[in-house]
């Protein structure tokens, strides 16, 4: 049975650490600054929202979150990142996606001030990534590099797959993979072979978006599995991309899903609004 991979106790570990060095950043007059741009009423993204601004809450971070009704222009809403971007009270900036059809949502991500981009989604922060010069980092893939290194996970020479190609998952995570000189793959739903190409994997991480889709057919003995997904089976019960219960066996180490790489995202975006204002603070 592989080791589980604790992405809620890490993210409280990381949290509790974060508070306490808010606290001491705080004495010195500096407070971390959080805002989130939440546009219209999609039901997910006010639980996000909600889960974000309470982390921040916890760790002492200056935290707002701005709504908006769903017929804001897109005019409006750049004007509204762009008061944020000129507001020294806020280190980061995050427009939480998705928005309304009417609003471009490149045009959005490229208005946010990189330096404040907090979710890493601004492609002058993608690019510096995949230059191999990372600045901010998409938080879900940063998320899992911290589990790696904390659970002391080698990845040099290691045969890498990820499964999914998203500007948020699966490319970042491939760049980051790369970084530490694994050998990295990445698959799509164009992908044919797909259990053979996994089979090879001695890291597997799986951003899909399909409940229960990896089933131990994917998996080499011994493999570290990753599981990113989140999806409502047919009883609502929130599952991941991974059949746990039977690659559990097979890996030597796997997250479970929930209290895996969720914790660690919102942990991640709180971790770098504290550097965001500690770089601002050296840079004024
Ligand atoms: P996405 O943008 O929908 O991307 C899904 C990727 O999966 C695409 O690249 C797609 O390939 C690929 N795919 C779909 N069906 C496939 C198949 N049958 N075989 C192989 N590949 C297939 O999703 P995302 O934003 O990356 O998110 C992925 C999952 O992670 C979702 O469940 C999401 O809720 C979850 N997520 C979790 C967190 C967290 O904090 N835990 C954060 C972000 C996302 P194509 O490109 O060819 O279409």
């Amino acid at each position: 049975m592989g080791e589980l991979i604790d992405g809620k106790k890490l993210a409280a570990l990381m949290q509790e650490q974060m508070k306490e060095e808010v606290s001491l950043l705080k004495e010195e007059g500096l407070t971390p600054g959080l805002v989130v741009l939440l546009v219209g009423e999609n039901q997910a993204s006010q639980v996000y929202v909600r889960n974000k601004d309470l982390a921040a809450e916890r760790i002492g971070i200056r935290s707002t979150v701005e709504r908006y009704p769903e017929s804001i222009t897109e005019e409006e809403l750049l004007a509204e990142i762009n008061r944020y971007n000129n507001d020294p009270l806020f280190h980061g900036i995050l427009v939480q996606l998705p928005l309304p059809a009417h609003i471009d949502e490149n045009k959005v991500l490229l208005a946010i001030d990189p330096k404040k981009d907090v979710d890493g989604f601004h492609p002058l922060n993608l690019g510096a990534l995949f230059a191999g010069n990372p600045g901010m980092i998409p938080c879900t893939p940063f998320g899992i590099i911290k589990m790696f290194e904390y659970y002391g996970i080698d990845l040099e020479g290691k045969n890498a797959v990820v499964i999914g190609r998203s500007n948020i998952v699966g490319k970042p995570m491939a760049h980051l993979l790369l970084q530490k000189n694994a050998t990295v793959t990445i698959a799509h739903s164009k992908t044919k072979e797909l259990a053979a190409l996994c089979r090879q994997a001695d890291i597997l991480v799986v951003a899909i978006g399909r409940g229960h889709f990896v089933t131990k057919d994917f998996i080499k003995e011994g493999a570290v599995v990753i599981d990113v997904g989140m999806n409502r089976s047919a009883a609502g019960k929130l599952i991941g991309d991974v059949k746990f219960d039977e690659v559990a066996p097979l890996a030597s180490y796997i997250t479970p899903v929930p209290g895996g790489v969720g914790p660690m995202t919102i942990t991640m975006l709180m971790y770098q609004t504290i550097e965001s204002a500690k770089r601002h603070r050296a840079q004024s």
